[in-house]
C-alpha cells in the first residue's frame, strides 16, 4: 500500500521493500534455529558409471523442513546462508553427517558434498574436513568435494590453498555446474581437480534440433580426458540423453532418469548398506542390448 509523505508524493516501493527485508530477517532467524532444532536433513542422489551401470557414489543434498513453511528449497536458503556466514556451521554439519552416512554404505561408494565459497574463507575448512573423515572413519579417497567454477574464481588463492591441501590428503575434487562460469582453460589446468560435472543446462538441450549442446558435451569430455579428469553429466532425465552421453564417452551420469535424491533410509536400501558390496540397481536402468 502506498503511503502519503505529506507533500503530495507517494512512496509505492517502500512497503514492498520493507516486507522483503522482513521476510529475509525472519528466514535468517529461523535458519539460526534450524541447526539446533534438527530441521536439516540430507538427501542423497546416486551418480552412476556409464560403462558398468553401477552406482559410483552419492551426492548429499541439503533439505530444510521448516516448522511452518514446510520444505524450503536449497535454492532459496543457501544464498542467504552464504551471505550471513551461516553456511559455515551448516556446511560443517553437512560434512559430518554425510561422511557418517557413507560409513554405513559399501566401501566402494563415494560421498560427494557441495561446498560454498564462504567455507573457504573461514580458514577452518581443512580441519573441518579432516574432523569429519576422522569421526566417520571413512577414507579420504571416498570423499568428493564439489565446488563451482564461480566459487574458485572469486577467492582463487584461499580456495587454491585449501583444495591443494585436501587433494594431497587424497580427497577428490569435482568442478560442479561446469560450463556456466567463466574460468579460463589455463586457470583450470593449474587447479587440482579430478572430475568435471557438465551442467544440467547442456544435458537438457542435448535433444534439441541444434547440434551445439552435443558439440559442447563432446568438447568438455575431450578437454577432461586430455587433462586426465573424468566427467559426470548432471540432470539426465531421459534414455535419449543417456544414449548420447554414452556415445560421447562421458564417464558418469546423474539425474532423475536413474534416481531422484532420496532420504537416507531409502538410499541404504538401494545400496545395500552394511550388507552387500555390489550396489543394487532398483529402478529404470535400461537393459543392455
Ligand atoms: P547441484 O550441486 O548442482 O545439485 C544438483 C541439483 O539438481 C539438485 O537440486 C538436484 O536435486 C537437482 N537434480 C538432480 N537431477 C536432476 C534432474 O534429472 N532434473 C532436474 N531438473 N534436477 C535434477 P537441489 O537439491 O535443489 O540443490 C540445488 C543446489 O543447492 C545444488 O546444486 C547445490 O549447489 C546447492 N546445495 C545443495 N545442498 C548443498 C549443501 O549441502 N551445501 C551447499 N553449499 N550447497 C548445497
Ligand atoms: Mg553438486
Ligand atoms: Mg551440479
Ligand atoms: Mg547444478
Amino acid at each position: 500500500r502506498a503511503k502519503s509523505s505529506g507533500r503530495g508524493t507517494f512512496h509505492f516501493f517502500e512497503p514492498e521493500l520493507d516486507q522483503r527485508m522482513h521476510a529475509r530477517r525472519n528466514l535468517e532467524r529461523d535458519m539460526r534455529h534450524a541447526l539446533v532444532s534438527g530441521e536439516f536433513e540430507l538427501h542423497y542422489q546416486p551418480f552412476v558409471d556409464l560403462k558398468s551401470g553401477d552406482i559410483s557414489g552419492l551426492e548429499a543434498l541439503l533439505r530444510w523442513h521448516h516448522p511452518q513453511r514446510g520444505l524450503v528449497s536449497p535454492a532459496e536458503f543457501i544464498p542467504l546462508a552464504e551471505e550471513t556466514g551461516l553456511i559455515v556451521p551448516i556446511g560443517e554439519w553437512v560434512l559430518r553427517t554425510a561422511c557418517a552416512e557413507a560409513a554405513k554404505w559399501p566401501a566402494d561408494l563415494k560421498i560427494a558434498v557441495n561446498l560454498s565459497p564462504a567455507q573457504f574463507r573461514s580458514k577452518e575448512l581443512v580441519p573441518v574436513v579432516f574432523g569429519a573423515l576422522a569421526a566417520s572413519g571413512i577414507g579420504a579417497q571416498r570423499l568428493e568435494l564439489e565446488v563451482t567454477e564461480t566459487a574458485i574464481m572469486h577467492d582463487s588463492e584461499a580456495v587454491f590453498a585449501a583444495l591443494g591441501q585436501l587433494h594431497k590428503l587424497g580427497v577428490r575434487i569435482a568442478l560442479d555446474d561446469f560450463g556456466t562460469g567463466y574460468s579460463s582453460l589455463s586457470f583450470l589446468q593449474k587447479f587440482p581437480f579430478d572430475k568435471i560435472k557438465i551442467d544440467r543446462s547442456f544435458v537438457n538441450e542435448l535433444l534439441s534440433a541444434k547440434e551445439d549442446s552435443r558439440l559442447i558435451a563432446r568438447a568438455v569430455v575431450k578437454f577432461a580426458v586430455s587433462l586426465g579428469k573424468t566427467t559426470t553429466a548432471e540432470g539426465v532425465e531421459t534414455k535419449e540423453q543417456l544414449d548420447i552421453l554414452r556415445e560421447e564417452a562421458c564417464t558418469e551420469m546423474q539425474g532423475y532418469y536413474f534416481s531422484r535424491p532420496k532420504c537416507s533410509a531409502e538410499i541404504a536400501q538401494m545400496v545395500g548398506a552394511e550388507a552387500v558390496s555390489a550396489p543394487v540397481v532398483t529402478r529404470d536402468w535400461p537393459a543392455e542390448d
